[in-house]
């Protein structure tokens, strides 16, 4: 059924307390819950109660104590209804049944390698127990959980630890209070077998916190760095926002099923271990990176989505893009801030843009959904994360900090909306947010186009703007003709020999021109030459930009401009002009790179020679050009991947070929000191992201070389960041040295299943026409399971997402091969299966071959009988018509 925004009323019930009493077992956990209910004084009086259910058992039931009459209550695995509930407070008592071992969902209550945990968002607490299952019912809840003491000697749940104890022969319990009303997606219990390491930490209000986080038994000695990122977190949201937290204790769980990263309940935060777990031998600089953002991101959750909640699930980008915006904010203060500004705008362009611009298109906040599941999407979490970074543009830092301020302490407690949260900003600034609200509103990625000219004689420099928004009608935008949004747009004047270029104009305030018009013209006077405009510093919108720059406009920036993204969104410009001139077919195969080819390689020199060991994880950027999605983004309609991806090879092979004395000098200049231990910091992972940007052009260009020093650097590694970084250079390269350096991964890491995705995955990204035989044979790797998303998304989804030559195959192997897995997994977990099949989502802007055979692949699996509501709505979606 479809759920829609206009349709929202609030609940006729209310929950004020729960009381839960949970007795664990593998197969028939029961779950007594106590319920203090109330009719809502905005809801409408005499109504039935009707309460959420999902693969419930009843056991038992009563009314204030008493059992209902005969009739009085309807009760199926999916719901219940109280016909005539009482019109005063009143208590309902349920037991139920539910059988965790079963649970392959990873909704609810469920067991992860014999752990107990659980899954509630968005609607998993219906699946413990018969309840009002939105966000917008608030309750105070206190769980006792019982279970056997060898099964599970450590039993966790929301708020404080209030009392334990014995329970009977073998068994025994614990009691955990958490005072702060909450919704019920917020809720969590775990029980189990756990190692745990800990640390305090002081709040600024004087409260005297227990941090802990609890892993697989053994494997503690690779929880400190995630230990210590809570810590950091919990300082800097004191410092920067001003929030402390808010209980005695903070718990992270690690498990090893888990169908997302991780998950913000309550002083208890489950994750993924993938997201908690790192030792130098197992974890690359990428997983350090993303375990202190997604650590930080649960954590910054407990004001923004817990202390102030969603009235409902339209909202949700009211605590997700929040949310990103504070994790992006906290890497870029503890790492480096345009490093991170670039990671971050690599992402939305590869996951968000392709999203916006396919069938899937939505809103940052949807008008309609049939799924909610499917709506935990880059453009929730990422595009609504760039609409909290423009509104301080915008307003400022000072402002910004005021709105927070006053929305934090306004909304603490409640379920609020996106237009509670605009109100705070727009009181505390006195700015009328109207227009800029649209950015919620309407789907799709605007294109703003610049035109600049120069007047010699008025030293003028005129600057037209021009924004363009697509028209999308889908279920989830409402459609609706675009209005013009207000675009914030970081902009200066470079001169041609670099250094700033003296220029006035009233409408640029603090180095920001604001767009609100569908034109605008903006001229700036007192120029006295002709600049070059760097504009979108800092990429301060997400837009396109349809830009008019030269060949010598992007040197001029790359070499002199004071913004470093722009500096390396020139690189990217130079990069994607050649690469979208070759891959349409406007260059011959064999020619090499051209004279746009041999202009990139010279700057690319002289950016080396001035910056590379100044700042090596720029300088990685820099050298890393834009990937293939990026460029069929930027052809954007009769895309042929195998052209892109030639195109690729080329133009890198011939940097590498006219760089290589340089980036040979640099791998030395940078290898770490011999003995010199292993450190994840952001100074320490540049150097090893440019070393290995390096090997990766070198062996592009001379792959003798490249695999000479690829298994060299294998051998000697010692860490899994190089490991890893040589292994990726070797198995690009067809031959022997390949299918040795995979057979001595495989055989080292056998035991480490987190390390063995990195496997697969880089398996499952080989750009040649055996890989999907490759992907099947190890779907029957005794390290593979089908039951484990961790692994499903290594191999399947790194195919599907970062594969497109194979993936999008002439002949459909590869969307057969998804289709296939998706149909298998959906019966076990619709939501990972739904999430797979979303890689169909450019199949649109594919030439007509692969069109072809994409559409007849998803309309089979439309057509397929017995698909979970998950899937059949995005393969629905995704043929919906323009
Ligand atoms: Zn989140």
């Amino acid at each position: 059924p479809i759920v829609r925004l206009a349709d929202y009323r609030p609940s006729d019930y209310l929950i004020d307390r729960v009381d839960l009493d949970v007795r664990l077992h593998p197969t028939e956990t029961r779950i007594t819950a106590t319920l203090a209910l109330r009719p809502n004084p905005l809801g409408e009086a005499g109504a039935p109660l009707v309460l959420d259910g999902d693969d419930l058992t009843l056991l038992a039931v009563a009314l204030d104590g008493q059992p209902t009459a005969p009739g009085a209550l309807e009760a199926t695995p999916r719901g219940l209804t109280l016909h005539q509930p009482p019109q005063r407070p009143f208590v309902l008592s349920l037991e139920t049944q539910v059988n965790p071992s079963a649970n392959t969902k990873l909704m609810g209550l469920y067991r992860s390698n014999g752990v107990y945990c659980t899954q509630c968002e968005a609607d998993g607490f219906r699946r413990i127990t018969y309840f009002l299952d939105r966000p917008d019912v608030l309750a105070v809840y206190t769980t006792r959980i019982e279970a056997d003491r060898e099964e599970a000697p450590v039993l966790l749940g929301n708020g404080n630890p209030v009392e334990a104890g014995e329970a009977g022969p073998g068994r025994h319990y614990a009691v955990w209070h958490d005072p702060y009303p909450k919704p019920a997606y917020l809720f969590a219990l775990v029980g189990g077998r756990l190692g745990r390491i800990s640390s305090r930490f002081t709040t600024m209000e004087g409260r005297e916190v227990e941090i802990a986080v609890h892993v697989e038994p053994g494997k503690e000695h690779r929880a400190p760095y995630a230990l210590d990122a809570v810590a950091r977190a919990m300082a800097w949201d004191e410092r920067v926002f001003g929030r402390p937290y808010d209980l005695d204790v903070f718990n992270v769980v690690a498990v090893s099923d888990f169908n997302m990263g991780a998950m913000e309940n309550k002083g208890l935060n489950i994750f993924n271990d993938k997201y908690v777990l790192a030792s130098p031998d197992t974890a690359t600089d990428t997983d350090y990176a993303n375990i202190e953002a997604i650590i930080a991101h649960e954590y910054f959750h407990n004001w923004s989505g817990n202390r102030v909640t969603c009235r409902d699930w339209f909202q949700l980008c009211l605590k997700e893009g929040l949310t990103v915006f504070r994790d992006q904010e906290f890497s870029s203060d503890e790492r480096s801030r345009p490093v991170h500004r670039i990671a971050e705008v690599r992402t939305l362009r590869a996951r968000q843009f392709p999203e916006d611009a396919g069938p899937l298109a939505h809103p940052v906040r949807p008008q309609a959904y049939r799924e909610i599941n499917n709506f935990y999407t880059a453009t929730v979490y990422e595009k609504g994360a760039e609409i909290v970074r423009m509104l301080r543009t915008l307003l400022g830092p000072e402002r910004f900090r005021a709105g927070m301020d006053l929305y934090f302490s306004r909304c603490d407690g409640t379920a609020a909306t996106v237009e509670d949260f605009l109100a705070a900003f727009a009181e505390a600034s006195g700015r009328d947010l109207a227009a800029f609200a649209r950015w919620y509103a309407q789907a799709g990625t605007p294109t703003v186009s610049v035109a600049g000219r120069y007047d010699p004689h008025q030293c003028t420099y005129t600057l037209d703007f021009h924004q363009s928004l697509p028209a999308i009608a889908t279920e989830a935008s409402g459609g609706g003709a675009p209005q013009p949004l207000v675009i914030p747009i970081s902009l200066g004047l470079v001169a041609r020999e670099g250094g700033a270029l003296a220029a006035r104009s009233e409408r640029v305030r603090d180095g920001v021109f604001v767009l609100q018009e569908e034109s605008d013209r903006l001229v700036f006077t007192e120029v006295a030459s002709e600049p070059v405009p760097s504009l979108f510093r800092g990429f301060s919108a997400p837009v396109k930009v349809a830009h008019s720059l030269d060949t010598a406009q992007c040197l001029t920036l790359l070499a002199h401009d004071s913004d470093p993204f722009n500096r390396w969104q020139a690189a990217q410009n130079l990069a994607l002009d050649i690469l979208t001139t070759r891959a349409r077919g406007g260059a011959p195969l064999a020619a090499e790179a051209g004279p746009g080819g041999a202009a990139l390689a010279q700057a690319l020199g002289g950016f080396l020679d001035a910056e590379a060991l100044k700042d090596p994880a720029f300088a990685a950027l820099v050298l890393a050009i834009a990937g293939d999605q990026e460029v069929a983004q930027e052809i954007g309609a009769n895309v042929d991947p195998d052209a892109i991806h030639r195109a690729r090879w080329t133009l890198r092979a011939h940097l590498g070929r006219a760089l290589q004395p340089r980036l040979l000098a640099l791998r030395e200049a940078l290898a770490a000191p011999a003995g010199q231990p292993f450190s994840p910091d952001a100074a320490s992972a540049g150097q090893r992201a440019l070393r290995n940007a390096a090997l990766d052009l070198i062996a592009a260009a001379d792959p003798e070389l490249g695999t000479r020093l690829a298994e060299a650097q294998f051998e000697e590694a010692d860490n899994m960041t190089d490991r890893l970084a040589a292994l990726a250079v070797l198995t690009l390269l067809p031959g022997e040295g390949r299918e040795r350096a995979l057979a001595a991964f495989d055989e080292t890491y056998r035991g480490e299943p987190l390390v063995l995705d990195k496997w697969f995955a880089l398996q499952a990204m080989i750009p040649e026409p055996g890989t999907v035989a490759r992907v099947r044979a190890l779907m029957r790797h005794e390290g593979y399971s089908a039951a484990n998303p961790n692994r499903v998304r290594a191999l399947i989804g790194s195919f599907s997402l970062n594969n497109p030559t194979q993936f999008h195959r002439e002949d459909g192997a590869g969307y057969e091969l998804l289709a296939e897995t998706v149909l298998d997994l959906d019966s076990r977990n619709p939501q990972v299966a739904a999430r797979l099949l979303t890689a169909f989502n450019t199949w649109r802007m594919m030439e007509p071959g692969r069109r072809a055979r994409a559409e007849a692949r998803l309309r089979m699996i439309a057509a397929s009988p017995g698909l979970s509501p998950d899937v059949s709505d995005i393969a629905n979606r995704s043929l919906a018509s323009a």
